[in-house]
């Protein structure tokens, strides 16, 4: 099996301000010290008013920061979006596109998410590409070919394992405390891993992350599991005690 790094990924969706986001970050930063450690790397993707002291903050770490979107297009008559140069000027690396709250909340197609995959690529950011089904859809026996769908249509041309990573997040256990079994967690990303081998030139050195209520007590479980290469966490990534204890059991 081919060895991936673990990548511990954190979506501080519309939290922190400057001081606090600051402070969290050089928390963080203090932690993993100037070099990686050699199981996992760390990212935080705070708001994009403060990526730019979050950036300062971990400047002189191995943390890296992205953002939580961004615009198919460079620049242009766009209000309040956000081009991937303009995350790549503030000092992001990565950027996370698709994820189910810009899919429902702002009616995001799997098309619209290629476009913005693609700019991340062009940027030169990791483009982070989530995918996930409903309730109703793992309900009705649907979940993976859901999932593979939102991977044929969201998967920019030129991926590689060095500038996109896939995030299985199932919209119904984000935010909720819920998780999929680990049955039901290795039997997705295991499918993920085979569905790639039609869309990106190195599939088996694509990190796909779990992510949806990963928290310390369930970590190390999800993250033992085979083709599970890190997690993406909402809410744990907002205490540092907790974000730092989910990346210890890589
Ligand atoms: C997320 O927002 O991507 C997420 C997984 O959130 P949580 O960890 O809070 O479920």
């Amino acid at each position: 099996m081919t060895a991936r790094r673990y990548l511990i990924a954190g979506n501080w969706k519309m939290h922190c301000r400057r001081s606090d986001g600051a402070a969290l970050a050089a928390d963080l930063a203090a932690r993993v010290g100037l070099t990686a450690d050699p199981r996992f790397d760390l990212l935080v993707c705070p708001p994009a008013t403060i990526i730019s002291p979050v950036a300062q903050s971990v400047a002189r770490s191995a943390v890296a920061v992205g953002g939580q979107d961004c615009h198919a297009q460079v620049q242009g008559a766009h209000t309040g979006d956000i081009a991937a140069e303009m995350l790549a000027d503030a000092g992001a690396s990565f950027v996370i596109v698709g994820h189910s709250e810009r899919r429902t909340n702002h009616g995001e197609s799997s098309a619209t998410i290629k476009g913005k995959a693609t700019a991340a690529l062009r940027a030169g950011l990791t483009a982070i590409i989530c995918v996930g089904e409903t309730e109703a859809q793992r309900d009705a026996g649907h979940a993976e070919s859901v999932v593979a769908e939102q991977l044929t249509g969201s998967i920019p041309d030129g991926a590689t394992a060095s500038n996109s990573v896939i995030a299985y997040e199932p919209v119904w256990a984000i935010g909720t405390g819920r998780t999929p079994t680990l049955t039901d967690i290795a039997a997705m990303h295991g499918m993920i891993r085979e569905k790639l081998s039609g869309l990106v030139a190195d599939p088996d050195a694509v990190r796909i992350l779990y992510g949806g209520s990963v928290k310390p007590s369930n970590a190390a479980e999800i993250l033992g599991l085979a083709d599970v290469d890190g997690a993406l966490v909402g809410g744990a990534s907002l205490k540092a005690d907790d974000f730092w204890a989910i990346a210890q059991a890589c």
